[in-house]
């Protein structure tokens, strides 16, 4: 039986599991490799402060976040570690400043303000680092080869600024029959910054590696890689998926237990019907917790002391009810959504989506719980 401490959802976040696959990705490239751990939307849906107070104890060499105001909560709380943000946006670049952030610059406007900005505003002789995006294929974000020359002559123009890092992302590093595609980013990424540093006359860190591609092209992790949803235990191309620790479980409790007659139904739009005498538990989860509706009457499933019960009826914004009726479950038991003993990948396979997708959707409400 799971035990829940408290009553209703939470998140359960073992850091133990998150320090292992950290070791498990490292042994995966040469010692002296950097790592970038992504600690982008609250550490994927875990929690950012917690996650990247124990990357930093573990000496990670950078965190990335998405947007600033991410990595300054993390500043506020007393993280220290070099932090990269994906996305940052004139409005913001005064606390890129503030707090010592340093951002990806991705195209040659992107690099005319943020130039303009720091020949304005920066005052001193240290420099101000910042991160060359380059798109080698999976057109996002990121400077194309014709955009290099007129990228190096601003850089070159402004003697505040230093460049840290060259980097790109690969597209379909967790895909095999992506192998051939893959291999060419990396190839004109080696081409593309090899030109830039030429040009530059000093060696940034150069990064392709995700995950996934960790796994798959450890040949190619240059002077760094980024780490993302492996750290939290899934294995994107499942390769190496059990030599993985789960890191979070998602639970809930049981509020109530009830007979429903055959003939009643259950739940709004009364779309949930009982075709016999059902044993019905609500519990304490719905889609604003992260519970996706698209799970209603049937189409999920959940962990009930060893049994999976289904959904019955539509999913409330707070609740949602499942048939029990072939479960030991008494009210106040623990439910497990996914982790443990319900892998998040059968959850992600029914929604047609992605593992990322489920994790940062759980809700801002529910409680991280970490041990
Ligand atoms: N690098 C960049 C630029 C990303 O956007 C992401 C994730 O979206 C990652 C690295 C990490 O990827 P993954 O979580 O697949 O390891």
């Amino acid at each position: 039986k799971l035990v829940n401490k408290a009553h209703g959802t939470v998140f359960e976040i073992n850091l133990d599991a998150i320090t292992h696959n950290l070791n498990y990705y490292k042994s995966k490239v040469k010692p002296e490799t950097k790592i970038m751990a992504m600690v982008k939307a609250s550490a994927y849906g875990s929690g950012s402060t917690e996650i990247a107070s124990l990357l930093q104890y573990h000496r990670v060499d950078y965190l990335a976040v998405a947007y600033t105001d991410e990595a300054v909560e993390l500043r506020q709380n007393g993280i220290e570690s070099p932090i990269l943000i994906l996305n940052t946006q004139p409005e913001s670049f005064s606390k890129v400043l503030e707090y010592d952030l340093e951002p990806e610059l991705y195209s040659l406007k992107n690099v005319k303000e943020f130039s303009a900005f720091i020949d304005a505003a920066h005052e001193g002789d240290s420099k101000v680092k910042v991160h060359l995006k380059l798109d080698t294929g999976m057109n996002r974000l990121g400077f194309k080869s014709e955009d290099i020359l007129e990228l190096i002559q601003l850089l070159k123009a402004n003697s505040k600024l230093e460049v840290a890092s060259i980097f790109s992302h690969l597209a379909g590093a967790d895909n095999k029959a992506h192998d051939t595609f893959s291999k060419e980013q990396i190839n004109t990424f080696k081409e593309l910054s090899d030109l830039i540093i030429e040009k530059l006359g000093y060696q940034p860190l150069r990064h392709i590696l995700n995950s996934a591609g960790i796994i798959r092209y450890p040949n190619a992790a240059f002077d760094m890689v980024r780490l993302g949803i492996g750290l939290y235990g899934i294995e994107a191309n499942n390769q190496s998926q059990n030599d993985l620790q789960t890191v979070g479980t998602l639970k809930t409790t049981i509020s109530q237990i009830k007979t429903v007659k055959k003939g009643e139904t259950i739940g709004y739009g009364r779309v949930g019907k009982a075709n016999h005498d059902v044993k019905v538990a609500t519990i304490a989860i719905g889609y604003a917790d992260g519970f996706d509706r698209r799970l209603s009457n049937g189409k999920g499933q959940v962990w009930v002391n060893g049994t999976l019960c289904p959904t019955i009826g539509n999913v409330c914004m707070d609740m949602t009810m499942i048939d029990v009726t072939k479960a030991s479950a008494v009210e106040d038991d623990s439910v497990e959504i996914f982790g443990t003993n319900q892998s998040i990948f059968s959850l992600s396979e029914t929604l047609e989506t992605i593992p990322y997708e489920i994790l940062t959707k759980i809700g801002h409400r529910v409680k991280r719980v970490f041990f």
